[in-house]
C-alpha cells in the first residue's frame, strides 16, 4: 500500500531511504533545514568500509579520550561540558567500551556493511549513475612497530569474518603506491574496500529522486512535531505545517533534539570531522589511513582528500585551526613531499558525525511511536552504511521482512 512518507533529513541516510521507498511506490517528500550541499555527507573520506568492523566505543577509547582532553589537537577530543544529554551519552560510551561489545558488534557492523557496498554498487549500475566510485582497497598505514603490531591483530579478526586483507612491508608499499613517497613501517591492506568521491554521488542521487516525484523542501527546518496517541499527525517547518503516514527521523547530528518531542532520549553526541582538499597532484592512488594520525587520505575525482579528528563539542561548525593543522601535519609527517599550502588548509570544511552512545546506529521505530523510523547515529560509518539504511527504513515502513536483523539497532536499547 503506497503511503505519504515525510523525511526529516536530506543527508546520505535521508537520501537513501528516499531512494528505496520510491521504488515501493511510496510518495516521498524530503525537509532539510540546509541547502543541501554540505556537512558530514559532504566532507566525508568517502570510504565504503567493511574493513572497519570495530566500533568506536572499543575497550581504551574513553581512556584515551580522557587522555586527550585537555589537548585540542588530538586526534579524539572530548570537550568536558555540563549538558545533561552529553553526561547521560558519555557513561552509556563508557559501559559501551567492553570486548564483550565488540565481539557482538562485529557481525552487526560487517553485515550492515557488506550489504550496503553491494547496494551501493546496485544503485550505481542501475540507475547509470555517473559518480566516481572505484574499489581499490584500504591501506592502514603504521609508522611505529606498536601499531602495526595492533592493525596485526585486527587484520586477523577481519580475516577470521571472511575480509579480504594482507599485511604489506616497506618493499611492497613501493609497488603499490610507486608515484607518492612514504614514511612507514608497514600496512595492512583491506582489498574488500571501496571509495567514492561523496559530492557526485549525492548530486545524482539528488537528480534521481527529483526525477521520481521525490519533493525536496531546502532551508525548511523541522522545528516540531505534533504527537497524539503514540502517532505523530503533522510536522511543523519553520514556514509550514505537513500532514503524512509515516515519517523518518534522519537528521544526522540533530536527531536527539527531535526525538525528545516523541519522548524518546537518543543518546547522541556530533562528532565534528574537517576535511582539506588539494587539487594538486599527489601521486597517491590508494585510500589510506595513517593509523597513529586517525587521518584518512582518498583519492577523489580530480583531487586527493584528507579528513579526520574526531571533536564531541556540541552542535557547531566553527572550524578550529588547530585541528586542521593536525590533520596536513599527519600527512607531511606519513607523506613527506606533501606539504598542504595555507590556502588548501584555509578552505577546510567540518561536519558533524552523528555518534551513538555504542558505536552502533539507531535504524526502527521506538515503541513509543509507531509512524516514526529512525535512522541515524551511524558515526564515522554513515557513508558506508547509507544505501543498506535506507533499504532496511523501506522495509519497515513498507512492512516487509528486513534484509538484516534489527536487534543490535533498535532505538530503545538499553546500554
Ligand atoms: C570528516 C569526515 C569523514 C568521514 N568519512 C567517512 C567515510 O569515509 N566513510 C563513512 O562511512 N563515513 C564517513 N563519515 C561519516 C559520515 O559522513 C556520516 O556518518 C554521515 O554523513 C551521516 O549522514 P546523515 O544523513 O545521518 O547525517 P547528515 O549528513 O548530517 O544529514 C542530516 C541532515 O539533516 C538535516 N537536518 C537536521 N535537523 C533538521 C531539521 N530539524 N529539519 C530539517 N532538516 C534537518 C541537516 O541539515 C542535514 O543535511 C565521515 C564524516 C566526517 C565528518
Amino acid at each position: 500500500m503506497s503511503k505519504n512518507v515525510i523525511i526529516i533529513g536530506g543527508g546520505i541516510i535521508g537520501l537513501s531511504s528516499a531512494y528505496y521507498l520510491q521504488k515501493e511506490g511510496h510518495q516521498v517528500t524530503v525537509f532539510d533545514q540546509s541547502n543541501m550541499d554540505a556537512g558530514a555527507s559532504y566532507v566525508n573520506a568517502g570510504y565504503l568500509s567493511p574493513s572497519h568492523i570495530i566500533p568506536l566505543s572499543a575497550p581504551g577509547v574513553m581512556k584515551k579520550g580522557l587522555k586527550w582532553m585537555f589537548n585540542s589537537a588530538s586526534p579524539l577530543y572530548i570537550k568536558p561540558r555540563l549538558d545533561l544529554d552529553f553526561i547521560k551519552w558519555s557513561l552509556a560510551f563508557n559501559k559501551s567500551c567492553n570486548a564483550s561489545h565488540v565481539q557482538k558488534a562485529i557481525p552487526a557492523i560487517k553485515d550492515i556493511s557488506l550489504l550496503s557496498q553491494d547496494l551501493y554498487e546496485d544503485i550505481q549500475r542501475k540507475e547509470g549513475f555517473t559518480s566516481h566510485y572505484e574499489k581499490k582497497g584500504l591501506l592502514m598505514l603504521c609508522q611505529t612497530d606498536h601499531m602495526l603490531e595492533e592493525e596485526i591483530k585486527i587484520a586477523h579478526i577481519a580475516q577470521r569474518e571472511g575480509l579480504e586483507v594482507i599485511e604489506v612491508n616497506q618493499e611492497e608499499l613501493k609497488v603499490l603506491e610507486p608515484h607518492v613517497k612514504l614514511e612507514a613501517k608497514g600496512a595492512t591492506y583491506y582489498k574488500c574496500d571501496s571509495h567514492s568521491t561523496p559530492q557526485e554521488f549525492m548530486d545524482n542521487m539528488k537528480t534521481y529522486l527529483i526525477s521520481k516525484g521525490v519533493k525536496f523542501y531546502l532551508n525548511e527546518k523541522v522545528d516540531d512535531l505534533e504527537f497524539q496517541n503514540g502517532k505523530i499527525i503533522t510536522i511543523k517547518t519553520n514556514k509550514q505545517t505537513f500532514k503524512a503516514d509515516e515519517f523518518v527521523l534522519a537528521a544526522g547530528s540533530w536527531s536527539a533534539i527531535l526525538s525528545k518531542k516523541i519522548g524518546l532520549t537518543l543518546l547522541l553526541q556530533a562528532g565534528k570531522g574537517y576535511r582539506i582538499n588539494t587539487m594538486r597532484e599527489t601521486g597517491i592512488t590508494i585510500p589510506t589511513i595513517l593509523a597513529e594520525a586517525k587521518a584518512a587520505v582518498t583519492p577523489m575525482h580530480g583531487f586527493t582528500r584528507f579528513a579526520g579528528t574526531m571533536e564531541i563539542g556540541g552542535i557547531n561548525h566553527e572550524i578550529r585551526k588547530e585541528r586542521v593543522e593536525a590533520i596536513a601535519n599527519a600527512a607531511n609527517r606519513y607523506y613527506p613531499e606533501i606539504t598542504l599550502t595555507e590556502e588548501e588548509k584555509s578552505l577546510a570544511a567540518c561536519g558533524l558525525r552523528p555518534v551513538s552512545a555504542d558505536g552502533l546506529p539507531y535504524i526502527g521505530k521506538s515503541a513509543k511511536c509507531d509512524n516514526l523510523t529512525i535512522a541515524t547515529g551511524h558515526a564515522m560509518m554513515g557513508w558506508s552504511m547509507g544505501p543498506a539504511t535506507g533499504k532496511l527504513v523501506s522495509e519497515i515502513i513498507s512492512n516487509k521482512k528486513t534484509s538484516l536483523s534489527l536487534k543490535m539497532f533498535h532505538p530503545d536499547r538499553r546500554f
